[in-house]
């Protein structure tokens, strides 16, 4: 098939709004993270340089609360890999969650800008380990033996996201972007909305429990738990395409 036939892309952001449903706490809301943890002292570099212990005993315990048998993927996680199975074009999921449940969904086009649970990274030579075993300030570095320099692979507040070019190449292509349970208070990617309508063409939508402050910036906006919203806009999309 030539190129130009080819259907436009598809970019889903999602964000911890899609995980609620499945027992997984956002960062924001009332009962959020944020709320009853302190992000200086557990997701900065400045938090692991002064206490190592401290930021190493929350993320083992997020991965435990992240492992728990009843944490699964939802409704809305279903039916984005299911959109990537019936669509004719190129569906991409960009997260900024670390949980594992869109591909435990199905979903196979997956980027973890903000980093992935189940993964370790040496500070000092730059080793990235799949691993599932507590940290501790006295864990050593299967490839340089260094002590202590072992953290999560995960994007802390201040850091650089991962895969920005993937994502930039994947706004570029696409013809629809939807947002789904993302407050758009944290960049880069509250900025993707703009980026991708700086191209005429794109339709956006805001999927979420609520309008947030990015709500202006989209075309459509739909409201309510991602359970319930996420799904039937999906079979439109399927069925219908999109506003062009
Ligand atoms: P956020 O907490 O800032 O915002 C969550 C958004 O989801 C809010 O706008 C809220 O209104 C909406 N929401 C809440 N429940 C919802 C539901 N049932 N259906 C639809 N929407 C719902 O989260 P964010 O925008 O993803 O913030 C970014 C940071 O949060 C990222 O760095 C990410 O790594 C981190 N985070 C990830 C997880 C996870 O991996 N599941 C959990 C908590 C936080």
């Amino acid at each position: 098939m030539h190129q130009d036939f080819l259907p436009a892309g598809i970019v889903v952001l999602t964000g911890a709004g899609i995980s609620k449903e499945s027992g997984i706490d956002t960062f924001r809301d009332k009962d959020g993270l944020w709320n009853r943890v302190n992000l200086e002292e557990v997701a900065t570099i400045e938090a692991w340089h002064r206490d190592k212990k401290k930021v190493l005993d929350f993320y083992n315990d997020t991965r435990k609360m992240l492992r728990a048998a009843h944490i699964a993927p939802n409704a809305a996680h279903k039916a984005l890999a299911h959109l990537e199975q019936k669509y004719d074009g190129e569906v991409t999921i960009v997260t900024q969650n670390i949980d594992p449940l869109h591909e435990q969904a199905g979903s196979q086009n997956v980027i973890h800008m903000h980093g992935r649970d189940g993964e370790i990274r040496c500070m000092h030579c730059g080793t990235v380990f799949a691993s599932d075993i507590d940290l501790t300030p006295q864990s050593v570095c299967a490839n340089c033996k260094t002590v202590g320099e072992l953290r999560p692979n995960i994007v802390w507040f201040g850091e650089m996201p991962m895969h920005m070019d993937e994502i930039n190449a994947a706004l570029e292509r696409c013809g629809l972007f939807m947002a789904i349970g993302t407050s758009g208070e944290v960049y880069p990617a509250a900025g993707f909305v703009l980026q991708a309508r700086r191209r005429s063409h794109v339709y956006t939508v805001e999927l979420n429990l609520e309008p947030t402050d990015n709500q202006p910036l989209f075309q459509e906006h739909v409201y309510g738990p991602a359970t319930r919203i996420v799904p039937p806009y999906v079979e439109r999309v399927l069925k219908r395409g999109w506003p062009q």
